[in-house]
């Protein structure tokens, strides 16, 4: 498609262009219906079995296990936030309901501007005490940034808490959990307390669909926006045990702060997804890129491109740390896969970095307003060609600024 550019933007970000293709064909005519996508009624049985077969195609290829529902609803990830601590609080309720407000707690580990803004509004909705199971900060090279994941001695979790909150990939510091659980920059499943219904949450917007997620069936909860692997902003993916689907009014009734209808997950159970009106156009183009992936091959395939993505980028950004021309933002083992933090030493080179980025068609890569710099996001749509492009780009500028 003509005039288009290399998007490395942090979301809303690339999507396949075989997608937004397909895309113009469903906004005309919705699976031979007459009535574009955005036109058809949310009821319609073309369009009920569309919204199925997305949630079966994220089952399907994540490997949902069956104690597990997947919900589609809309409020982003900072809905998310409001709404896993309302209904977590509502069934520490139903499960403990002598407990006060002070004798309940949510466990934080906060690894980034994203889990420390989810743990902000943890202390503003009150109903339990906000342990910070961990931070970060005290951890990275300066003391005060968000640069690592920290080593497993550093995390303490309380005994029996309302959740258990973490964010797998960091999208503004670039900081992600390791996979493999050798690794001291590993999420430490073996320091959770031993419950077998663990209160796991995890934010997993900038990373979903992007690799396998490792122990799916320990975590209550996972759940994404939709902007950065899977589809348009709009939709918001949920993923969630089966006991974290509670009667959120008896909860109320014994105590627990009410729950708005949208934010309930037995509302959105009961309702299939679509109590009120869903997210019908993101829902669409979600299920036309999950149908995609299946057919490349599914998460293996993904993993595989994104590894070899990121080995290229980390390749290039480490010789250019040698020569000291580029400086990664992150700590060596926390870097993530999806979204690449660096600095580009010397007067006025970051700007004129950017610039000549842009002169090429690779846009997108000006870090978050936060933190400066440069920031490369890899999501799924970007190909293995495309992230070689801006390698070569950043060879180029480093060859023309070797001394
Ligand atoms: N969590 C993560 C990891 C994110 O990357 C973002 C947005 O970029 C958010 C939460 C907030 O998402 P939303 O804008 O959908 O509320």
């Amino acid at each position: 498609m003509s005039g288009r550019v290399i998007n490395f933007g942090a979301g809303p970000s690339a999507l396949p262009e075989a997608v937004l293709e397909e895309t113009a064909k469903g906004l005309l005519n919705f699976r031979n219906t007459g009535i574009g996508i955005a036109e058809i009624s949310h009821r319609s049985k073309e369009f009920t079995a569309y919204l199925e077969e997305t949630q079966a195609l994220i089952r399907e290829q994540l490997d949902v296990p069956p104690t597990h529902h997947i919900l589609f609803t809309q409020g982003g990830a900072t809905g998310q936030f409001s709404a896993i601590i309302l209904n977590m609080l509502a069934r520490h309720r139903l499960l403990h309901p002598e407990l006060t407000a002070d004798e309940r707690t949510m466990d934080y580990v906060i690894t980034g501007s994203w889990s420390k803004a989810a743990a902000k509004e943890a202390e503003r909705l009150g109903g339990a005490r906000v342990n910070t199971a961990v931070d970060a900060r005290p951890y990275s090279k300066d003391g005060k940034t968000f640069d690592n994941i920290p080593l497993h001695s550093a995390y303490s979790f309380s005994e029996d808490p309302a959740l258990i909150y973490y964010c797998e990939n960091e999208t503004v510091n670039g900081v992600q959990f390791s996979h493999d659980d050798a690794a001291p920059e590993s999420f430490p499943y073996h320091l959770l307390p031993k419950n077998t219904l663990l209160p796991l949450v995890a934010d997993y917007s900038s990373s979903f669909m992007s690799r396998p997620i490792p122990h799916l069936g320990e975590h209550a909860i996972v759940y994404a926006g939709a902007q950065k692997n899977v589809g348009p902003a709009g939709l918001t993916i949920v993923i969630v045990r089966q006991d974290c689907i509670v009667d959120v009014d008896a909860a109320a009734k014994l105590g627990a702060s009410p729950v708005p209808l949208a934010m309930s997950y037995k509302n959105l159970f009961e309702g299939k997804s679509m109590p009120n009106t869903p997210p019908v156009l993101a829902i669409y183009m979600s299920g036309l890129v999950l149908k995609r992936n299946r057919d490349l091959g599914g998460l293996q395939y993904y993993e595989e491109s994104n590894r070899i993505k990121k080995e290229k980028v980390y390749g290039v950004l480490k010789k250019g740390e040698e020569v000291g021309l580029f400086k990664g933002h992150v700590k060596e083992g926390s870097g993530s896969w999806m979204n690449i933090v660096f600095n580009v030493i010397g007067e006025g080179k970051e700007a004129e970095f950017l610039k000549g980025a842009e002169a090429k068609g690779l846009t997108g890569l000006k870090g978050h307003r936060s933190m400066g710099g440069v920031r490369v996001s890899l999501y799924n749509a970007i190909t293995v060609e495309q992230t070689e492009k801006l390698v070569e780009y950043m060879k180029e500028f480093l060859a023309a600024n070797e001394s």
